[in-house]
């Protein structure tokens, strides 16, 4: 069976004014649970890893409040703490942590390459790519104002803080059908705000939506602002906009969710990698092997499903295990790999 399609390389050429930094066993791109958990494995097992953060270093988590959902934290931790841990962790066994964005990616050697700032080249045995996903926002200020203070893209993280409340849902896709359904289970009222007059959920989906009685669908509705004194206290929509039948609604609730769909941070490596129609990288089932040796990918950037950060650690867990049982066959293959292949960037 064909896992992955056919590659159809592209060789791309280092510009000469790029500086190489050197040649590690083990590269990891992101700093989020997924990054982390890699780089502990993979400095255990004598990778001696380095490991770029990215622009928001320490991920998604670092922009919530509490987490109360992640193992071990008996009375929940804020997820910039719980970041700031899982790095000490890595650094502990030797992770070489570093600020830098990967820019740009050759993977057609048997040496990899990244680019580091559009400036720098790191040549590397394996790569571990957990650059993690972006949640989709409507783009209003008030989604900034109210980050953290009623406005949230994840239910299974959040939900939990609204219990008996009421709350909005802005989406119709499967993923606002989930959350909504999850929501229900937790809230008082559940608003799920639909642009159109149809879902684009699956059907079974829809049918759980309409079946389930706190869960009142407002049709051809659009969120255009928020309100409240520090936290939200309301939404303001539009009914169906641009019609003669146009009207602006002020909708009381305490929580406002957006499940408009996630962006994987994976364009660097979409010349090289295969992903889904949303840009998700796929991996060889049950590991995390991507269609190039030695190239491995973790935590939400190939996972469309779960996006939680104790997956994102499990499978950075397994994409280190998955680095080191690569890199023990290459180097028992030839054991001079590491010195016949030289200067790559
Ligand atoms: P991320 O955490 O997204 O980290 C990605 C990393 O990659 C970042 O460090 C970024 O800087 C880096 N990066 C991106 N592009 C590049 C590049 N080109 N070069 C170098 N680095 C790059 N999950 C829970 O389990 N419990 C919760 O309570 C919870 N709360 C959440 C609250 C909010 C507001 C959000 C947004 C998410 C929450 N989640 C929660 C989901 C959880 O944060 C994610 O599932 C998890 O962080 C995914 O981990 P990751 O390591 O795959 O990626
Ligand atoms: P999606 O299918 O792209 O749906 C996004 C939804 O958000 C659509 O209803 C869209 O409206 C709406 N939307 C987008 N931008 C908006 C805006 N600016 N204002 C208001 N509404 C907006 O995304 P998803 O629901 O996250 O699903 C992504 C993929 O994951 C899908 O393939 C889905 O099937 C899958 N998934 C599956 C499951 C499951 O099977 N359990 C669960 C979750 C996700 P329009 O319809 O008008 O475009």
């Amino acid at each position: 069976m064909e896992i992955f399609k056919p590659l159809d390389l592209l060789k791309t050429e280092t510009p000469s004014d790029i500086e190489n930094i050197g040649r590690v066993k083990c590269l990891i791109i992101g700093s989020g649970p997924a990054g982390y958990t890699a780089a502990i494995y993979a400095a255990r097992a004598n990778l001696q890893p380095v490991l770029y953060t990215g622009l928001q270093m320490g991920g998604q988590l670092t922009i919530t409040t509490e987490v109360d959902n992640f193992p071990g934290y008996p009375e929940g931790i804020t997820g910039p703490v719980m970041m700031d841990d899982l790095r000490k962790q890595a650094e502990r066994f030797g992770t070489d942590v570093r600020f830098g964005e990967a820019t740009d990616v050759d993977f057609s050697g048997k040496v990899h390459k990244v680019i580091i700032d559009g400036n720098k080249c790191i040549e590397a045995d394996s790569v571990i790519i957990a650059t993690g996903a972006t949640a989709k926002y409507l783009g209003l200020e008030a989604e900034s104002r109210y980050a953290g203070m009623g406005v949230s893209a994840c239910a299974t993280c959040d939900g939990f803080f609204y219990k008996g409340k009421v709350v909005a849902v802005v989406g119709g896709g499967d993923t606002a059908a989930e959350e909504s359904t999850y929501l229900a289970g937790l809230c008082k009222t559940v608003y799920l705000i639909v642009r159109r007059n149809v879902l684009r959920a699956s059907k079974v989906m829809e049918q759980k939506v309409l079946n389930t009685s706190n869960i009142k669908i407002l049709w051809e509705h659009q969120a255009i602002d928020l309100f409240g004194e520090n936290t939200v206290e309301g939404v303001v929509l539009v009914k169906k906009k641009g019609t003669p039948e146009e009207e602006t609604i002020r909708l009381k609730i305490d929580g406002f969710f957006l499940a408009i769909g996630h962006s994987p941070n994976s364009e660097v490596f979409r010349k090289y990698l295969e992903t889904d129609g949303t840009g998700y990288i796929k991996t060889l089932p049950g590991t995390s092997k991507t269609r190039i040796p030695g190239v491995f990918a973790a935590g939400d950037v190939q996972d469309p499903v779960y996006r939680q950060a104790v997956t994102a650690a499990g499978s950075g867990c397994m994409a280190a295990i998955d680095a080191e049982r690569y890199l023990s066959e290459i180097y028992a293959k030839d054991e001079n790999f590491q010195k016949n292949i030289q200067n790559q960037c």
